[in-house]
């Protein structure tokens, strides 16, 4: 068997040795003798998978007492309109930061719902190469809560500090974050925020299982009229169990929560780990005239690092090339081009390694 490096942008990569725990618990999990695809979600068993991971996650993040987490589907694109519809019940409008495609697609959603949507600030006209800072943000009167995205998956651009959502008149709302694409890649302060959500198929675990941290003052500000399955206070209620849950995506994050915390030895090592990642493969691209990010440093990604070659036209030799040395999943996003390594937990520094060794050798023999 070969495992080969896997740099895709999610679906993405998941740690061998998670993989390798459930083959080893597929037929038969812990002497139940059944697949803990095959459960029962309101068996015994499964209640306590789904408990445990939730405990991990909560004992990894540091997540405070007054906020709950829920597991729900539909992606972290879903959240883009169950976000509005859980927290603008009681007036106000979403305020958005736009750094990228995916803080755009959040806002379009809010408008799609004919809820309005204010732009406190916009990198879009300046390339979406730099965050806005602080100072810049321009919150809307009735701001009902701050959305932003911490890292754009597509872009590669991280934001560097956790943004105040300060209406004009010094109000205090929620800051909302889409986290898809970063969570678990180091320590946060869950407190500073009022929701995190993430799709799972970047850094938590297989697609279907989007994670949701609100804070408990939030549940009740829904709109009346609303499906029950988007209802953060109603899934709260019922253990993210309303209907039947992706149990097996939910197994498998237990799975991956676990080798973060007694693997890897917790969010600090684990963020140490993509600090150097990220630190190995950008020095890789600044000492070269061939390959180039243009990104400024303070908000460069540690999770998607997106690259272009000096010629174009060799991209599809690069990835042809590398893909027969065993690196996948090199292409740039469908709407940018060039080339992109997302170098999300599952990575390993090994193929960090291996991807610098490869683009050292392509740049000399075409460069
Ligand atoms: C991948 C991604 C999404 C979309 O996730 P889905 O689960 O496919 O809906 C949204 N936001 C960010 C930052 C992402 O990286």
């Amino acid at each position: 068997m070969t495992r080969q490096y896997n740099f895709c942008a999610g679906p993405a990569a998941l740690p061998t040795a998670v993989l390798e725990r459930a083959q080893a618990e597929m037929l038969d999990y812990r002497g139940y003798g059944l697949s803990t695809m095959e459960m029962s979600h309101r068996s015994a068993e499964f209640v306590a998978i789904a408990e445990r991971a939730e405990a991990d996650l909560r004992a990894l993040l540091g997540v405070p007492d007054n906020y709950k987490v829920l597991f729900f589907q539909g992606g972290a694109s879903l959240q883009f309109s169950m976000l509005p519809m859980n927290l603008l019940g009681r007036g106000g409008r979403a305020n958005f930061v736009q750094t990228g495609i995916w803080s755009k697609k959040a806002l379009a959603e809010v408008q799609n719902l004919g809820l309005g949507g204010h732009v406190a600030a916009s990198t879009e006209t300046s390339g979406n190469i730099a965050v806005p800072r602080q100072q810049e943000l321009d919150l809307s009167d009735d701001a009902a809560y701050l959305h932003y995205a911490a890292n754009e998956t597509i872009g590669g651009l991280a934001f560097d500090y956790t943004p105040r959502a300060r209406r004009p008149d010094g109000a205090e709302v929620p800051l909302v974050c889409d986290m898809s694409s970063s969570i678990l890649s180091g320590p946060i302060d869950v407190s500073q925020f009022g929701v995190i959500y993430a799709g799972a198929q970047k850094n938590i675990g297989p697609a279907g299982l989007t994670l949701v941290l609100v804070r408990d003052d939030l549940l009740d500000q829904a709109q009346a009229v609303m499906p029950t399955l988007f209802s953060y206070s109603a899934m709260a209620k019922a253990g993210s169990m309303i209907n039947t849950p992706p149990t097996y995506a939910w197994y498998l994050a237990g799975l991956v929560f676990d080798w973060l915390k007694n693997d890897v030895g917790g969010l600090e090592a684990m963020d140490a780990i993509n600090q150097r990642k990220a630190d190995k493969l950008y020095a890789a691209i600044d000492q070269s005239d061939f390959y180039s990010n243009p990104i400024t440093s303070l908000n460069r990604s540690r999770m998607n690092v997106p690259f272009t070659l000096a010629d174009a036209r060799l991209d599809g030799e690069f990835l042809r090339e590398a893909d027969a040395a065993g690196l996948l999943n090199l292409k740039g996003h469908r709407s940018v081009g060039g080339m992109r390594a997302s170098l999300y937990n599952a990575v390993p520094e090994a193929a960090v390694d291996a991807l610098t060794a490869f683009m050292a050798d392509f740049e000399q023999r075409k460069g």
